[in-house]
C-alpha cells in the first residue's frame, strides 16, 4: 500500500494555511517527496512526517513555487545526521538551478545526486519499488508530472497447486515467476497464478495547461492529484495565458481518464476558498476534492 500525503497546497505565495506545492508517497518504510515549494519542511513537520526517510525529490519545474523550500529541507536533514546520498529527478535544463539552490547549503554530510529527464517524451523508472513515469507538461518552462505504480503479482492460488500436487516448498517460487520441474513434470505459473490485478497509482500534475497524453498515462489512477490554479470557467483566459488550469479542466482530464478520485491543489493565492467554486470540478467529475495542507490517504489494491 502506498500513503500520500499533500504537504503544501498553494500557488505562487504562501498562505498561513497553504504552503507551497509538495506532495509526500510512502511506500515500504521510504517516500518520495513531489515538489519542495517554501513552507514543505514545516509541514512535514506538522504533519510528524519523516524527512530522513525520503529517498528522491521529484521535481516537476524549477519555479520557485516548486523548489524554494529544498535548501531549507536539504539542511534539515543533514542535521538530522543522514549519510545516504539522496536523488533529485528534474526535467532537462533543471541541474544549473538545482545547484544554484545548493549552493547556500553550503557543507551536507550525504551526496546530493541530480538526474535530468527528457522534457518531451515520457520516460519510466524504478525507485523505492515504485515504476514512475513521467508525463511532459505545458508551461512556461520545461516541467513534468509523474505517475507512480506499484505492481502487483497476479495472486497465488493455492487450490490449483494442490490439485496439481506441487509441493510447497516450490510455490514461492512459482508466485516469483519461476518455472519448476518436479520429477518428470514441468509447471508453469500460469498454472497457479490468478487474474493479472490493476497496480495501485497515483498521478501528480502541476503546471500545465491540459494537454492530450495526460490522460493516458494518467489512465485508471486510484488518486489524481492535478493543478486547479483557478475555480471559475471565467477564468479560462486568464489560465491560458499563465499556463495553467481552472478546475474544469483538470476535472475533464480526471474523467477521461477514468480516474477513482480527484484532489485539487496548487491553488491561487487570490482565490482564499477554493471550495466555493467545487462546483465546476464536481459537475464534471463528481469524486473531486479540495486540496488541504496534510490531507492524506492511503492506497490499498483490491
Ligand atoms: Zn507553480
Ligand atoms: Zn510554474
Amino acid at each position: 500500500m502506498i500513503d500520500v500525503t499533500l504537504i503544501g497546497t498553494g500557488g505562487m505565495v504562501p498562505l498561513p494555511e497553504r504552503f507551497l506545492a509538495s506532495c509526500l508517497i510512502e511506500y515500504n518504510g521510504k517516500s518520495i517527496l513531489i515538489d519542495c515549494g517554501e513552507g514543505t519542511q514545516i509541514s512535514l513537520h506538522k504533519g510528524r512526517l519523516s524527512m530522513n526517510r525520503i529517498d528522491t525529490i521529484l521535481i516537476t519545474h524549477c519555479h520557485a513555487d516548486h523548489v524554494s523550500g529544498l535548501p531549507g529541507l536539504l539542511l534539515t536533514i543533514g542535521n538530522q545526521g543522514r549519510i545516504d546520498p539522496l536523488n533529485i529527478i528534474a526535467p532537462r535544463g533543471s541541474t544549473k538551478y538545482l545547484n544554484s539552490l545548493l549552493v547556500v547549503c553550503g557543507y551536507l554530510p550525504y551526496e546530493i545526486r541530480i538526474a535530468e529527464l527528457h522534457d518531451t517524451k515520457p520516460q519510466q523508472f524504478e525507485q523505492i519499488g515504485l515504476n514512475i513515469t513521467s508525463i511532459p507538461l505545458k508551461h512556461h518552462i520545461n516541467c513534468l508530472g509523474y505517475s507512480l505504480e506499484l505492481l502487483l503479482k497476479p495472486r497465488f492460488q493455492p487450490d490449483m497447486a494442490k490439485k496439481l500436487d506441487i509441493p510447497v516448498k516450490f510455490w514461492k517460487m512459482l508466485h516469483n515467476g519461476n518455472s519448476v520441474k518436479v520429477d518428470d513434470k514441468t509447471y508453469t505459473p500460469d498454472m497457479v497464478l490468478g487474474e493479472p490485478r490493476k497496480p495501485v497509482k497515483v498521478s501528480y500534475v502541476t503546471d500545465s495547461r491540459p494537454v492530450k497524453h495526460i490522460k493516458d498515462i494518467v489512465k485508471n489512477s486510484d488518486l489524481f492529484i492535478c493543478e486547479g490554479m483557478y475555480g471559475e470557467d471565467e477564468q479560462h483566459d486568464n489560465a491560458v495565458e499563465k499556463m495553467h488550469m481552472i478546475f474544469s479542466e483538470a476535472a475533464t482530464i480526471a474523467k477521461e481518464a477514468e480516474v477513482d478520485e480527484l484532489w485539487l491543489t496548487h491553488f491561487s493565492p487570490s482565490m482564499s476558498r477554493p471550495e466555493e467554486f467545487i462546483n465546476y470540478a464536481a459537475g464534471i467529475f463528481p469524486n473531486t476534492k479540495i486540496g488541504k495542507d496534510l490531507m492524506t490517504t492511503t492506497l490499498k489494491s483490491d
